[in-house]
């Protein structure tokens, strides 16, 4: 039996995970920093679903779901999905005449920091399973290659701090990858994807987002690791 647990998983991309890898067999943690959102999703997910209150921000909630999860037996696979986008008073994206050290703070509070601390505080579980896996759900626009190519559409992308945290995210999986050479440990870039994060403005559905981050916490021990991937193969860094 499969393990998983995903965060920010009461919505969007993660809840669409959950469903998929529960189709697929496994027992999915929910994770979720409000508690009633949680359990109100694991419960519409059914009997393989458990709501488990995770901030990725604190480490009291992270240590709580460590707790938690040891003690029903342990833990295969990790998927960092919680994340949040730099939105303004407005509600529009930030750019780099409005960026505030405040604002970059707050987006790699979650992003970055958060999914250090989650993955710190789960690797010795990940260690104890037969096949670990780890999914950092990154971004289109932490490459390089394509926000700096003005022919690309991610160039047009004017925001500062999300790309620049997701970069940071690709980086800190290339290293945990060497690092822990028995795991497999990916970034993903679902695509563009109508969620709360944009405003419901991307154009894929949940389903076809969810796509390359269920297919990355499916891997076989011999599968990749260290890369960037979206649901055509491997990203331009
Ligand atoms: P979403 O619908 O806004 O979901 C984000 C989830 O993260 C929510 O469950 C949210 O919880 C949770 N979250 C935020 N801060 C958290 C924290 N401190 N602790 C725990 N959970 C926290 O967005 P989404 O599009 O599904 O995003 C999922 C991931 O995909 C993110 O990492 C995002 O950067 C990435 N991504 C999305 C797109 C896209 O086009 N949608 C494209 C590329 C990458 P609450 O419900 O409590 O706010």
């Amino acid at each position: 039996m499969t393990t998983t647990l995903i965060t920010g998983a009461n919505k969007g991309l993660g809840y669409e995970t959950v469903r998929r890898l529960i189709a697929a067999g496994h027992t999915v943690y929910v994770g979720s920093r409000d508690a009633a959102r949680g359990r109100r999703a694991a419960e519409q997910l059914g009997d393989r679903a458990r709501a488990v209150q995770l901030d990725i921000t604190d480490d009291a909630s992270v240590a709580a779901a460590v707790k938690t999860i040891e003690a029903d037996g342990g833990l295969d696979v990790l998927v960092n999905n919680a994340g949040v986008e730099a939105r303004g008073a407005d509600n529009g994206l930030v750019g780099a005449a409005d960026l505030t050290a405040d604002l970059m703070r707050e987006v790699f509070e979650a992003n970055v920091f958060g999914t250090v601390r989650v993955t710190h505080a789960f690797l010795p579980l990940l260690r104890r399973s037969a096949s670990p896996v780890v999914v950092n759900v990154s971004s289109g626009l932490a490459s390089f290659a394509h926000v700096a190519d003005p022919a690309h559409p991610a160039a047009a992308y004017p925001g500062v701090a999300y790309p620049a945290s997701k970069t940071a995210v690709n980086m800190i999986t290339v290293q945990y990858a060497k690092a822990f050479p028995a795991m497999r440990i990916n970034a993903v870039e679902p695509g563009f994807t109508k969620t709360d994060l944009n405003g419901n403005t991307g154009i894929q559905t949940v389903e076809e987002g969810a796509e390359i981050i269920v297919r990355m916490a499916q891997l076989d021990p011999d599968g990749p690791t260290g890369g960037y991937f979206d649901v055509t193969g491997p990203l331009p860094w």
